[in-house]
């Protein structure tokens, strides 16, 4: 039986990327294994964010999960601090993954990059330790995520080779899987970067009006010529909408560029516009019934309990193989 886990910091307000790299998908994956689904709201302190804010963004999170069809009653679904054994395995951890590898993560030198050294946390450097925990925990085997994320579930499964090799088979050894269109969606104001909850340029909100949400396509940047061609080297605005558009439409590239033939961008951007605002409505819709049904407090606490127990046998496990036990 597959265990499947994964989780999003609640840093922001989620994006059209979160969206189709995680949420979407995790619906659709849920029911072919047991399935953890979790709120990193430790995670989220490793940039700085108001108290209400974090609290606020945990909530939404969830509320998105139960919108986009994830069954509370097959999944897990809780919120990473009310699991504490996440932060004792994490400590355990940090003792096997190293500083060198760490500081060659990506997302560690992106988010840096931006501040002083003095300011940058120490949580943000260990962040992968504790995402590792969050892994091993629940035995998970298959993990989905976006396209960023996958370096992070690399190292966790070096840091099982190591527990494994040195203490004996006594954690399951973890995989990233993406989905196959969409598991990097890109910012609409610069087609180079990621699309990014904690960096507001060129982001669609799932909180947007469907209204708002169409003018962020129309105004979305486009590349030289007026074809419409899958080409992300070449034409990385216009690849990102057919993306975009073939991830919510089930179209491959191939059909969207036969229905493009002599139209112009135009066009396309209203088509891709009305496609995203098909899916979003109905979505927005249910997110809205969920946040005023109360549902949102009895799922977590419900969603903890069970993996509460999953999680502490584990940690047991490795404190008995580790030597933090009493005879
Ligand atoms: P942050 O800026 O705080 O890192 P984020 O938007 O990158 O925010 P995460 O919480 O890091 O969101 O990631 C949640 C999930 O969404 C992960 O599985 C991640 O890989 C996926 N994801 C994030 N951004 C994108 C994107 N642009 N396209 C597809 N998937 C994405
Ligand atoms: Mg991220």
């Amino acid at each position: 039986m597959d265990r499947i886990l994964s989780g999003i910091k609640p840093t922001g307000q989620l994006t059209l990327g979160n969206y189709i790299g995680a949420i979407k998908n995790f619906a659709k994956v849920q029911y072919e294994g047991e399935t953890f689904l979790f709120i990193a709201d430790l995670h989220a302190l490793t940039l700085p964010i108001e108290p209400e804010t974090l609290n606020k963004n945990s909530r939404d999170i969830a509320a998105y999960y139960l919108a986009a069809g994830l069954d509370p009653k097959h999944t897990s679904i809780f919120l990473q601090s009310d699991v504490s054994e996440h932060s004792e395995l994490a400590i355990i951890l940090q003792n096997y993954l190293y500083m060198g590898e760490l500081s060659r993560m990506t997302q560690f030198k992106d988010k840096s990059s931006k501040m002083k050294e003095e300011a940058i946390g120490l949580g943000l450097f260990a962040y992968p330790v504790l995402m590792a925990a969050d892994i091993v925990l629940y035995n998970a085997n298959r993990i989905p995520v976006g396209e960023d994320q996958v370096q992070h579930v690399e190292l966790a499964r070096d840091v099982v080779k190591r527990m494994n090799n040195r203490y004996g088979k006594i954690l399951a050894m973890p995989k990233a899987e993406m989905v196959k269109v969409g598991a990097r969606i890109m910012s609409l104001s610069d087609p180079s970067k990621k699309m990014s909850k904690s960096d507001p340029k060129g982001d669609i909100y799932l909180s947007d009006s469907l209204e708002v949400m169409r003018k962020k396509i129309m105004s979305a940047v486009t590349d030289m010529g007026k074809e419409i061609k899958y080409d992300p080297i070449n034409k990385p605005g216009i690849s990102n909408l057919m993306t975009i558009m073939s991830s919510l439409s089930g179209k491959s590239f191939e059909e969207i560029e036969k229905e493009f033939v002599g139209k112009g961008y135009g066009d396309f951007k209203r088509a891709v516009a009305d496609v995203v605002v098909n899916e979003m409505a109905p979505f927005k819709a249910r997110y809205e019934e969920i946040i005023q049904s109360g549902l949102v407090d009895e799922v977590l606490s419900e969603g903890a309990k069970r993996a509460k127990v999953v999680a502490k046998e584990t940690l047991t496990r490795v404190q008995h193989a580790i030597g933090l036990y009493r005879k």
